[in-house]
């Protein structure tokens, strides 16, 4: 039996990550779990599945939800508010595994406490791999923690490496990551349509059901940047052996290149109770709901290569990878500045990617050696971006 930390148990990725848990109570038991806002769905969680901790992340909420508990069969369970409080659950002596699945970089700080603590990490929060880089995955190493991606694109590229592969290696005889991205809601906009897309339909994905920020990510695919520097750290692999390729059907979820010319691809149905039953099973498998794939329904699967003129957040992440140091960190807090302020329509959706080059045009690559360069970094680029949206707005 395994005792599972969720972090983020009532988003999108926490919810189907306690679906797979529900499927196999044998296997594991819930420990923690936490949100920030929504109380609601956590008291019905918690009153699902009894975890023995409950976090409420924002302390201003943290007071209706222990009126909820009150005199309820679930009053017994430990309430606990603020952001330190995550790290503390996700360390746990009887936390074997914790689920990444906080957005932005507020999920930084509990998931490297987990890393660091050598617990089994299940990583949907790419923000926070790629915000501190070099210093989680040194974290992993020197812990010996087990790291698996859940982000379906690296657990289809970690199935792929070959047996025994653990991440943070170089995998040598794979010459290639084929990434591929399902192109968003906007793939076939006419370019100057895009300046007036609203944020309902920004986040209005064609292929994947999935948090806000991740759904406007996807339009501007800087979630496919972001990923590929989750990548860059996740397989050790150079920016330029990363192809990433528009695939609109997402049924191949990417593709590991080999040196011999095997090309091998992980396909199922867009579900991401796949890699989150794939991750938290390993080294085994075990059911985890999604329907068997239709192959005969699939008919044909298409490939393009991405328009950078289109997509310059994909052009920008690539900028930041390959200047390295605090560049990805400069990156990642700019677009969260960039896309929380078009989400309250204070910009336009092709603001994003103007704030974004804008922001890291300020800055140099110094290097991001230590958590606390990194948290500086972070700070100063969202201050930056914030001075950008003004600037565009006069
Ligand atoms: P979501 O918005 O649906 O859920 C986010 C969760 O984080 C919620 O539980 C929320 O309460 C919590 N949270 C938000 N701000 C917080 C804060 N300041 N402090 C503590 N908790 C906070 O997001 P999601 O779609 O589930 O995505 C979660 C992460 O997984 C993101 O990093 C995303 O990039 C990644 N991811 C998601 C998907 C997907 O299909 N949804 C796929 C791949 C990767
Ligand atoms: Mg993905």
């Amino acid at each position: 039996m395994k005792g599972i930390c969720i972090l983020g148990a009532t988003g999108s990725i926490g919810v189907s990550t306690l679906d797979v848990v529900a499927r196999h109570p044998d296997q594991y038991k819930v420990v923690a779990l936490t949100a920030n806002g929504n109380i609601d769905a956590l008291f019905e969680q918690c009153l699902a599945y009894r975890p023995e901790y409950a976090v409420v992340a924002n302390p201003d909420n943290v007071q209706a939800f222990s009126d909820k508990l009150a005199g309820t069969p679930i009053a017994d369970i430990r309430v606990l508010a603020g952001a330190d409080a995550l790290a503390q659950v996700a360390t746990l002596d009887n936390v074997d595994a914790v689920m990444a699945a906080i957005v932005g970089a507020a999920g930084l700080l509990p998931t490297l406490a987990a890393a660091k603590a050598g617990k089994t990490v299940l990583l949907a929060n790419k923000e926070a791999l790629v915000m501190s880089g070099q210093i989680f995955m040194n974290a992993v190493a020197e812990s010996g923690a087990t790291l698996l991606p859940i982000d379906s694109e690296h657990n289809a590229i970690f199935q792929c490496m070959p047996a025994g592969y653990t991440a943070g290696h170089r995998a040598k005889q794979a010459r290639r990551i084929l990434l591929t991205a399902s192109g968003g809601p906007f793939r076939q906009t006419p370019l100057a349509d895009l300046e007036h897309v609203t944020p309902e339909q920004a986040v209005a994905h064609p292929k994947w059901d999935m948090g806000r920020k991740i759904s406007v990510d996807s339009a501007t695919m800087m979630n496919k940047g972001l990923e590929l520097i989750e990548a860059c750290l996740l397989f050790d692999m150079d920016p330029d052996a990363i192809q990433v390729v528009i695939h609109p059907q997402s049924i191949i979820h990417s593709m590991v290149d080999y040196v011999d010319g095997s090309v091998l691809a992980q396909m199922g149905n867009p579900d991401m109770r796949t890699p989150i039953a794939h991750a938290m099973a390993w080294p085994e498998r075990f059911d985890s709901g999604v329907e068997p794939l239709n192959i005969f329904q699939v008919k044909h699967m298409d490939f393009e290569q991405p328009d950078l003129q289109r997509f310059p957040c994909l052009k920008l992440a690539y900028q930041a990878i390959k200047a390295g140091g605090i560049m990805p960190t400069v990156l990642n807090a700019a677009n969260e500045i960039a896309v929380d302020a078009f989400l309250n329509e204070r910009v336009r959706f092709t603001d994003i990617a103007k704030i974004i080059e804008r922001s890291m045009a300020r800055f140099e690559p110094e290097a991001a050696d230590t958590l606390e360069h990194v948290l500086d970094a972070d700070r100063r680029a969202r201050e930056v971006a914030e001075t950008v949206i003004t600037e565009l707005s006069h």
